[in-house]
């Protein structure tokens, strides 16, 4: 594990690189921070920042997550300053309630020192697959609480190797809301892998559901 101490967002070439995947349906770009952070085993991982008070998250990932999101959810857009400004609250704490109370303000994507630096060139699989996650974030309709558990307790991202063994497993030919969220980031990872054809098993993944919104 790796608590974060740098954030940025996306360059517009990892974002070029997003949109030729997910086209319009992602977040948008200024809802989204890379950071240097790692989770438990030092694997990857992305987290909405609604769930940042997640109990399983421990309490100092919990406090850095939290500090970033302050930093960027003020800094951005100012929503939060106007929240907070609105209902007369000041101080570390408040901000922290607020943050915690607002639903999917953000997403926070951490994968590490190296992939941090740019995800744009040999880390693009994982910027693909992590990005996989807050595409299930913004789309999905069940509780958000239930996609960052899954999230949290799937994800080991191709980074540590190839992601087609064990858990990341897929069969192939099954309808799309059968598989669970990390299968589901397999198919685009390793899709956007093998070029993007417009043909063969994975793009009507691609054609019908991803790019149409559809967990
Ligand atoms: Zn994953």
């Amino acid at each position: 594990m790796a608590i974060p101490t740098k954030a940025r967002f996306l360059t517009q070439t990892e974002w070029d690189i997003l949109t030729g995947v997910f086209g319009d349906t992602l977040p948008f770009r200024q809802r989204i921070l890379i950071t240097n952070g790692l989770g438990g085993g030092d694997a990857p991982f992305t987290i909405p920042t609604s769930a940042i008070s997640v109990a399983t998250i421990p309490a100092a990932v919990q406090a850095a997550l939290s500090s970033l999101a302050i930093q960027y959810l003020g800094g951005q857009d100012g929503l939060l300053a106007r929240t907070m400004n609105r209902s007369g609250f000041t101080g570390p704490m408040a901000m922290l309630s607020q943050v915690t109370s607002l639903v999917n303000l953000g997403y926070l994507v951490n994968v590490g020192p190296t992939p941090f630096q740019d995800m744009s060139g040999t880390h693009k699989n994982l910027l693909v697959h992590e990005l996989a996650h807050v595409w299930q974030g913004k789309n999905s309709t069940a509780a958000t609480t239930y996609v960052v558990n899954s999230i949290m307790h799937q994800c080991r991202a191709s980074i540590f190797g190839s992601s087609r063994n064990g858990a990341y497993d897929y069969p192939a030919g099954q309808s799309w809301s059968s598989y669970n969220t990390e299968q589901q980031a397999s198919i685009i990872e390793h899709w956007f892998e093998s070029g993007k054809p417009e043909s063969g098993p994975l793009w009507p993944y691609i054609r019908d559901y991803v790019r149409k919104g559809k967990t």
